[in-house]
């Protein structure tokens, strides 16, 4: 079965490896190609756009694909609506994982925002000292609110020409953890945290350590992401792979 992942997740890494385990599988993993050394994969790895629906449904026609995996970020809501529309433009199967999101706790101090516009208006006109953690992407929308001290934290340098004056950055990849977490806020003076609501365990050592040090937390909503059927897990997306597979056998 020749299987399409839509890559760039923990998940998506480790659905990799339980299909190039698997011999009934055929499988390519896409990445976006956000990192510029990405984690080798034990699968044929192809990197970059595809072209929008079309690209993809042609990608698909070529590759002779039985059907995607779409085991995308949560926030990466385009590339999702592209692969509900091109499998159902090609007629074919798409499983989509869908990591939980992140729940507040009783300790937690959040405000929950629709956009990473709405949260640097969210941090207020006194000068604070903020912790961005929400990708390199998002970061212009804080160049307006300057009054602010910024360490983001990202896996590549930033390239937008419009950053926020004040802005140091850490370049590092998670996982990470409570401790680690926790001596880095305190030792940067950090006096509130702006976070996507990525969900799964890798980056959530700081959300536990604002808990601890009772720093508040401005959490950017996630966006609507279209789904294919709702898998839990890879172990659940392998399940599902080989029930299309003898579906198509017996011509269901
Ligand atoms: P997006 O807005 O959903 O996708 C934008 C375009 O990027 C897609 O239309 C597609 O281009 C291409 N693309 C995205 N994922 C792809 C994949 N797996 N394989 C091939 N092409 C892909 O997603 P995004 O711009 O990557 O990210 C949106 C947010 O998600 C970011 O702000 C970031 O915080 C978060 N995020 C993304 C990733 C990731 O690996 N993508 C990882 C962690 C976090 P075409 O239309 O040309 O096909």
């Amino acid at each position: 079965m020749r299987v399409l992942v839509l890559g760039g997740t923990t998940e998506a890494s480790a659905l990799a490896s339980l299909l190039a385990a698997d011999p009934r599988f055929d499988a390519t993993l896409s990445l976006a190609g956000r990192t510029s050394n990405p984690k080798p994969q034990p699968l044929a790895t192809r990197v970059g756009g595809f072209g929008g629906i079309e690209g993809l449904a042609r990608w698909l026609r070529d590759e002779k694909a039985d059907a995607v995996i779409d085991a995308t970020h949560p926030y990466a809501a385009q590339m999702s609506a592209n692969a509900v529309a091109a499998c159902t433009q090609a007629g074919l199967p798409l499983g989509t994982i869908v990591r939980p999101p992140w729940q507040r706790l009783e300790d937690d101090s959040w405000r929950i925002v629709p956009t990473a516009e709405a949260a640097a208006v969210a941090l207020g006109k006194t000068p604070l000292r903020v912790f961005l953690s929400l990708g390199r992407q998002d970061l212009h929308a804080f160049a307006a609110s300057p009054q602010h001290r910024y360490v983001a934290r990202t896996i590549e340098v930033p390239e937008q020409a419009a950053l926020p004056p004040n802005l140091k950055i850490l370049q590092a990849r998670g996982p990470f953890d409570r401790d680690s977490e926790a001596r880095l806020l305190v030792k940067e003076e950090i006096d509130i945290i702006v976070s996507k609501n990525s969900g799964g365990t890798a980056t959530y050592a700081k959300i536990e350590a604002a808990r601890e040090l009772d720093l508040p937390v401005i959490m950017i909503a996630r966006p609507e992401k279209p789904a294919g059927h709702v898998l839990g897990s890879p172990e659940e997306a392998v399940a599902w792979l080989h029930g299309c597979a003898s579906g198509s056998r017996r011509g269901v």
